[in-house]
């Protein structure tokens, strides 16, 4: 067996329906006085609700957010957090809302506590993010990642099933890449595992029941186990080509990850026999067929599977585009060598959205491990 070692986190984490309720007692257990809250215009209800509750302690309430945290937002939020004298930073919505949260903690120090409402994971993280110029700078830092989080199913009845999708293929991309990335561990793989057995199982019946609260609960229990996977180790090949995509056309980061994970997925599998099998089991697949058992999900829940599809502010990306981005990603850890070429032909198959297949990238015997 292989040694390792892994930050574990001192942070709180709160599960059920109605939970949010508890935003107050929370902040008052971390001694906030002057709470900044940070919501998406989407969760403007919940954040309503709990903005009665902090009642005296809420000093300053912000709903502008956008994915990725572009420079400028965060600067105008962290001035204004500045002049409202904050002590404290309660998000409620999706990573983007979470996202801005981070990247005030990370000037000012101050404690944030996290209720999420999709399945980004960004809650259970030390990762922030910040885009200008077209570029994403992703950084990890403890004073981001939020001391207490607060899980309410309840939160995501309302969620719409096309933003619901694409960001529990998010949360499985967490976890399989937690399975590999750098800072794998047993603790994180056996977390991932369980988290892709819950997303596995609860995706569809979500897809078909939105508003059943047993399986959103259990949708919304794989994802901050993903987030909590993902907390513990790190992203890798997959992140690195979403990023890029994010960050040079403004694509939405959640749609990103149905379209090209399966594809990252087989190409890797083939350096990762043993892994794959134990992913295989969480699948319910036969070993050896986990790539396309991901791709089949997307199909059978409407997720993306065509980069082609995906639309941006700038318009739909192009063939043509895709050596600019092969060219831009940096590879990082990964469980086989990677090469810029290999990138392409990975963002090909993605592009065109054909069924992935391991037997298209084979590798010599010496670069198999367990
Ligand atoms: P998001 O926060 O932009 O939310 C997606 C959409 O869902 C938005 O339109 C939002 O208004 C809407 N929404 C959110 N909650 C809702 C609700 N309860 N009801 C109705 N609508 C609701 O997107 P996201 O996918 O959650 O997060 C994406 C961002 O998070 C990206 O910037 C990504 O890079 C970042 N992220 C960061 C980490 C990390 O660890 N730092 C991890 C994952 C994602």
């Amino acid at each position: 067996m292989e040694s390792f070692a892994f930050n574990s986190f001192n942070s709180r984490t709160i599960f059920g329906a109605g939970s949010h309720q508890r935003v107050r007692s929370e902040i008052e257990g971390l001694g906030a006085r002057r709470v900044m809250l940070v919501h998406g215009g989407a969760a403007t209800e919940a954040a309503d609700a709990i903005a009665a509750q902090l009642d005296d302690r809420l000093a300053l309430r912000w709903s502008r957010v956008a994915q990725h945290v572009p420079v400028p937002l965060a600067q105008d939020a962290r001035e204004a957090a500045d002049n409202a004298a904050i002590d404290a930073i309660v998000c409620v919505g999706g990573g983007s809302a979470i996202g801005l949260g981070k990247a005030i903690a990370l000037t000012h120090g101050v404690p944030l506590l996290a209720v999420p409402t999709t399945y980004s994971g960004s809650e259970q993280t030390a990762i922030y993010g910040l885009t200008g110029d077209h570029h994403k700078e992703t950084g990890d830092d403890p004073r981001v990642r939020p001391q207490v989080v607060l899980y309410d199913p309840g939160l995501t009845l309302g969620l719409p099933i096309e933003i619901s999708v694409p960001s529990a293929f998010n949360a499985l991309a967490h976890s399989i890449e937690a399975l590999w990335a750098p800072g794998s561990n047993p603790f994180a793989s056996s977390v991932a595992i369980e988290s892709v057995r819950h997303i596995h199982a609860s995706l569809p019946a979500v897809r078909a029941r939105p508003s059943d609260p047993e399986a959103r609960s259990q949708l919304l229990l794989g994802a901050a186990m993903a987030g909590m996977a993902l907390g513990w180790t790190a992203t890798g090949l997959h992140h690195k080509i979403c990023h890029v995509l994010g960050g040079m056309f403004d694509l939405t980061h959640a749609d990103t990850h149905s379209v090209v994970l399966p594809h990252v997925l087989a190409f890797n599998a083939p350096a990762i026999p043993g892994t794959m099998a134990r992913l295989a089991s969480a699948l319910e697949v036969p070993p050896g067929s986990e790539a396309e058992a991901l791709w089949d999900l997307a199909i059978v829940t409407g997720a993306p599977t065509r980069l082609a599809d995906l639309k941006s502010s700038q318009g739909s990306l192009t063939s043509a585009d895709l050596s600019e981005v092969a060219a831009a990603v940096d590879p990082g850890v990964n469980p086989r060598p990677v090469t810029s070429a290999d990138v392409l032909r990975l963002l090909e198959a993605a592009f065109e959205g054909s069924r992935p297949s391991s037997s298209v990238y084979p590798l010599p015997d010496r670069q198999v491990s367990p």
